[in-house]
């Protein structure tokens, strides 16, 4: 392995930032983790967390630091997860920024990029209405999506600052096709030395 491959991936909700994310994640070849893919997951299998959390979900609030910092420390710690991963959904505020940093401290590692897709709001919102459409997704109602769109301006859209801080950012205009914006990924992560290449992924740059 010549270099590890630990991103995170920041945008608003309808910025493509899961399909991406699946793409960034294969070419690399390290596990995708959507902290809001494995929530729904358990709420549709009926697990104690899925209870647990389902209301806050259906709310489109966020589920406690503590309670998602946990479930994404024991996701991080399974075998797959040791030469890198793409974090999709995770941290969402300033708690779970210091719980990631000082997680990933205690095993001596640290981030390689924040992949951040800017989608102005209108975009955003014309595009998960959309998915409502396609998806019927319980917390895609326009009370709810207006409630996620309002947390992610105030509490996550300012964790860019610190991650800009260190030099971690790699901005990316995510108005464009699907393949278009893909490219833009790639080739950002190219320039920082980032190249899907030289890992044991498919290799599927764009
Ligand atoms: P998402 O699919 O990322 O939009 O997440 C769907 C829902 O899961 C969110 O609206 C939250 O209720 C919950 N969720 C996902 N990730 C987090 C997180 N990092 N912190 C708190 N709640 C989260």
């Amino acid at each position: 392995m010549t270099h590890s491959a630990r991103f995170l991936i920041v945008g608003p909700q309808g910025s493509g930032k899961g399909t991406q994310g699946v793409l960034v994640a294969e070419a690399f070849g390290v596990p995708q983790v959507a902290t809001g893919d494995i929530f729904r997951e358990n709420v549709k299998g009926g697990t104690e967390l899925g209870k647990q959390v389902q209301e806050i979900i259906e709310a489109g609030h966020l589920v406690p630091d503590e309670l998602t910092s946990e479930l994404v420390r024991d996701r991080l710690q399974q075998p797959d997860a040791a030469g890198g991963f793409l974090l999709d959904g995770y941290p969402r505020n300033r708690g779970q920024v210091d719980d990631l940093d000082a997680f990933l401290a205690s095993r001596g590692e640290s981030l390689d990029a924040v992949i951040e897709l800017v989608v102005p709001r209108e975009e955003s919102i014309a595009r998960i209405t959309q998915r409502a459409v396609e998806q019927g997704r319980t917390d895609d109602t326009e009370e709810v999506i207006a409630n996620r769109l309002a947390i992610y301006e105030r509490e996550t859209a300012p964790i860019l600052d610190v991650y800009r801080e260190h030099g971690l950012v790699v901005e990316i205009d995510g108005v464009g096709t699907l393949d278009e914006v893909t490219g833009r990924i790639f080739a950002a992560l190219a320039e920082r030395g980032l190249d899907a290449a030289d890992r044991g992924g498919n290799g599927a740059a764009a």
